[in-house]
């Protein structure tokens, strides 16, 4: 009986030591995970428990905040004095066999201006990036600012233990022209011509635009047209008030024509600091990202308008005269739509950027903007044209439509280049410094959208300057995942160098909660039905007890080493 018992040890011995399974099992995490002794053995012991054997903690971000030692940048605060946040989770992380890949924010500024890095270079913020509180970006495409990033990072991997680095915010927040010089002189060089046309303050413009537009006008005038024929710009009359429609997410863009229509209708509707209010439904927020909300916010009042985020509790607040600005919302109850109609009805504004177009199927809505229907969803640049029967929007020189969109093309391709030399610097680097180190990014997980912030982390995958990606697919639907996975294999059929990152938390209401296990599971398992060599989890703190359970005692039960892809063409 003994021996039998400890043949069967032995058998277990072995497979543990000659086919001991490698799949990536990562995480990423926050510094308020780490930033402690105590916080970080805590969290590790979490990690280990779950049976992951890899962290991504960030370490730089919020304006050039480091959680390590360095010249470079300031640390975080809430660190105790003396204490290396980094070094200290290295070690934990050693120690129980958990691999450490440092995270940084490349792209996006994460902090309030001016901030560490801006208050010595203020000149190194992209001009006219984005809006509110999406609105701070460092110009990639100034070499100083691609060589300081890329020496924060590789001090990094110089001075640590790390087992790899991990870009995030490798990208722009969309592909809008940077007004500094030197972008404006270098790709003007590059290419033969400006990248800005000039007239860009009048309709037309020819505009990147991504719109699930309303359609089939009723009683609106419409303004403006896309190329498909669908309204772009409205405008609706109804008993002593108007109802005007952006039909796009315009808010997220700069456009100075854009920006001085909204400012003329704003004037239009006597709207000022007083009585105008933003509108997000309770249905919106519970469903959308607040973000959108503050960021249009933002950029309304750098126009003057002074609006207040409000939700239904306040209608009662806004004069029989005010305005309201409704950005983005998709959704509403009937008993809003309803208080919007007799709002409008009464002498009231409504200014609607990017059309409701969910809460479109309210009768009374209908009547607010006169439209009925939803149109066509579509991405792409297209032409903002103004109609010929209307005088609302005073027409502008006309477009040379092919060479307007060359330049764009040009445009996009000059800025993804910006990025993809970052990647290539710190790639090239960080192999000198340490060959077995790995380099990942983090990435938008739709090629569309990625292409849409200048990441081309396809090219990068097939020039060989990056080890692997971790698409952030975060989604909730498991079609969407599905069209994911066959985008992911057609680049990659393997999927060697590219790891799913999903989501273990889920939004719920205004924040978020750790996701339902069954799902977690089911996007698991396509992973590994799809070939998948592991994946990433996002994020650290909502690993609770029962999904801590779920992982040790299911999917990650036996231990594993985690997978990391062969050499690229660039090692050798
Ligand atoms: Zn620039």
């Amino acid at each position: 009986m003994r021996k039998t018992l400890l043949l069967i040890g032995a058998v277990v011995f072995a497979s543990c030591c000659f086919g001991e399974m490698v799949q990536h099992r990562g995480i990423w995490l926050h510094p308020e995970q780490f930033k402690t002794r105590e916080l970080a053995d805590e969290w590790i012991g979490r990690v280990a428990a779950a049976r992951l054997n890899a962290i991504y903690p960030l370490v730089w971000c919020k304006g050039g905040t480091g959680w390590y030692r360095s010249d470079l940048c300031p640390m975080g605060e809430g660190v105790p004095e003396g204490f290396d946040p980094l070094g200290y989770l290295i070690e934990a992380a050693h120690a129980r066999h958990i691999d450490v890949h440092a995270w940084f924010v490349n792209g996006h500024y994460g902090e309030a201006k001016p901030g560490f890095v801006f208050s010595r270079h203020p000149d190194w913020e992209l001009q006219g990036g984005g809006r509110g509180a999406d609105s701070t970006w460092y110009d990639l495409g100034k070499p100083e600012v691609r060589d300081f990033e890329r020496d924060v990072m590789l001090g990094c991997l110089k001075d640590y233990n790390l087992d790899g680095i991990h870009f995030d915010y490798i990208r722009y927040s969309g592909q809008v022209v940077c007004r500094c010089g030197h972008c404006q002189n270098e790709f003007s060089e590059k290419y033969g011509f400006a990248p800005r046309p000039k007239g860009e303050d009048t309709f037309p413009v020819l505009l990147a635009v991504g719109s699930n537009p309303l359609g089939k006008p009723t009683t609106a005038k419409v303004l403006a047209t896309f190329d498909s024929g669908v309204p772009a710009i409205t405008i609706n009359q109804m008993g002593r008030g108007e109802a005007v429609l952006i039909n796009w997410g315009a808010a997220m863009a700069t456009c100075p024509a854009v920006d001085g229509f909204v400012r003329q209708m704003l004037a239009r509707f006597g709207a000022g600091a007083k009585n105008t209010y933003q509108l997000n439904t309770t249905e919106t927020a519970a469903k959308y990202r607040p973000e959108v909300q503050r960021a249009a916010h933002d950029w309304l009042a750098g126009m003057g308008s002074g609006t207040k985020i409000i939700d239904e509790t306040s209608l009662q607040k806004i004069p029989a005269d005010g305005t309201v600005v409704l950005v983005g919302q998709y959704l509403m109850g009937e008993e809003t739509a309803r208080w919007l109609e007799g709002f409008v009805g009464g002498g009231g504004h409504c200014l609607f950027i990017d059309g409701p177009v969910f809460a479109i199927k309210h009768d009374s809505l209908k009547r607010v903007v006169g439209l009925q229907q939803q149109a066509r969803y579509f991405h792409g640049s297209t032409v903002i044209q103004p109609a010929p029967d209307q005088d609302v929007i005073k027409p502008g020189p006309p477009l040379d439509v092919e060479k307007e969109r060359q330049r764009m093309a040009k445009w996009v391709e000059y800025r993804t280049w910006t990025v993809t030399e970052l990647v290539r610097s710190v790639y090239r680097g960080a192999k000198k410094i340490k060959p077995g180190a790995q380099v990942s990014a983090a990435v938008f997980y739709k090629k569309a959208s990625a292409d849409g912030v200048c990441q081309d982390w396809y090219g990068w995958l097939r020039e060989g300057c990056i080890d692997y990606v971790l698409p952030m697919a975060y989604t909730e639907d498991n079609e969407e995942l599905a069209k994911a996975f066959a985008e992911w294999k057609a680049a990659d059929p393997k999927m060697d160098r590219i790891i799913p990152g999903f989501s273990i938390y889920s939004r719920a209401g205004k924040g978020a909660v750790t996701r339902d296990i069954k799902l977690v599971d089911s996007q698991m398992a396509m992973g590994a039905s799809n070939g998948a060599r592991g994946n990433l989890f996002f994020c650290l703190r909502y690993l609770n007890d029962d999904l801590i359970g779920f992982l040790a005692g299911g999917r990650f039960a036996g231990a594993a080493k985690p997978y990391y892809p062969a050499k690229t063409a660039y090692d050798n």
